[in-house]
């Protein structure tokens, strides 16, 4: 079984990664998607929320989601993956994605980090963008799957959910 794993912090999950997530589990037989619990980044979810909010989104066997606080690699070779798979939007993520994906080939040389391009309607939409047009009141509702959009609005306008 070919298991690839998407990483990434997902403050909130959104269509963008949504896309990336479905795109990966046509490629692999399994995809499992890891909330990372070391960024130094301050969240606007906690990581068990991220994991929930992403949990809702899907429905379906192939598609796992846990969280990690250690290095990647040791969480993919735990899982026996054989991918790591990352979305590119611009330019502007291909130096740190092509860095990131260096380092980890060279501390684990069996997995392999495979690189999907955004689709061009997603290729401005990040978690930050939401968060910021969501609290001074912009529509998100084309951004974030519908399913989360009423707890996430909740969250970007100080209110607990
Ligand atoms: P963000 O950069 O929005 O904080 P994450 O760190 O959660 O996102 O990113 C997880 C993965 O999803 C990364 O590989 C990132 O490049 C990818 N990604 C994020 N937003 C998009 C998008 N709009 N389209 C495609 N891939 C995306």
């Amino acid at each position: 079984m070919k298991i690839a794993v998407c990483p990434g912090s997902f403050d909130p999950v959104t269509l963008g990664h949504i896309d990336i997530i479905e795109r990966a589990a046509a490629l692999f037989d399994k995809v499992i998607v890891v909330v990372m619990a070391n960024s130094s980044k301050k969240s606007l979810f906690s990581v068990e929320e991220r994991v929930n909010l992403i949990k809702r989104c899907f429905n379906r066997e192939d598609i796992e989601v846990d969280t990690y606080g250690g290095l990647l690699v040791d969480y993919v070779k735990e899982k026996n993956a054989v991918a790591i798979v990352k979305g590119l939007r611009a330019m502007s993520d291909f130096d740190y994605e092509f860095q990131q994906a260096l380092t980890n080939k060279s501390l684990l040389p069996q997995a392999e980090t495979v690189f999907l391009a955004a689709k061009g309607k997603n290729m401005f939409l990040s978690s930050s963008m939401v968060k910021e047009v969501c609290s001074l009141n912009g529509d998100i509702s084309r951004f974030v799957p519908e399913m989360i959009l009423n707890d996430v609005v909740k969250r970007c306008k100080g209110e607990k959910s």
